[in-house]
């Protein structure tokens, strides 16, 4: 599936592997694809944030683009704001629930859980 264009630039989407799970990552703008629940199996993985290689700046002025296709099924996604995080935006297909994250906002999306992570360990110091 090598043929799908990134909804944002229209660049060309390159497969990369993590651990056994396949993303498309844009060749011009590092924005990354993920299908379903793929960014939440990612965000618990290791080192998963390395995927994500893209300039942050560049990132932000995609973020700024508003409507935009799915690159799997064409459906107009839905701009989402995370729970956790409401500083994240990202794009959701609501047919086949694939998610676009620009540049950057996987590796911050990712750091939530290092910071939950260190709060933790502080919450069982102080117990
Ligand atoms: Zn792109
Ligand atoms: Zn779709």
């Amino acid at each position: 599936m090598s043929d799908i264009k990134c909804p944002k630039c229209s660049g060309t989407l390159e497969q990369v592997v993590y651990a056994d799970i396949e993303v498309d990552r844009c060749t011009d703008c590092k924005g990354i694809w993920f299908d379903s629940l793929e960014a939440q199996q990612l965000k618990k993985i290791k080192g998963s944030e390395s995927i994500d290689v893209g300039d942050t700046t560049t990132g932000q002025q995609f973020n700024e683009m508003g409507k935009i296709n799915c690159p799997k099924c064409e459906t107009q996604m839905t701009k989402m704001v995370d729970l956790n995080q409401s500083h994240i935006w990202y794009e959701k297909c609501p047919v086949c629930y694939g998610i676009w994250f620009d540049a950057g906002e996987f590796r911050d999306f990712k750091q939530e859980n290092l910071l939950d992570l260190v709060k933790d360990i502080f919450a069982k110091q102080r117990a």
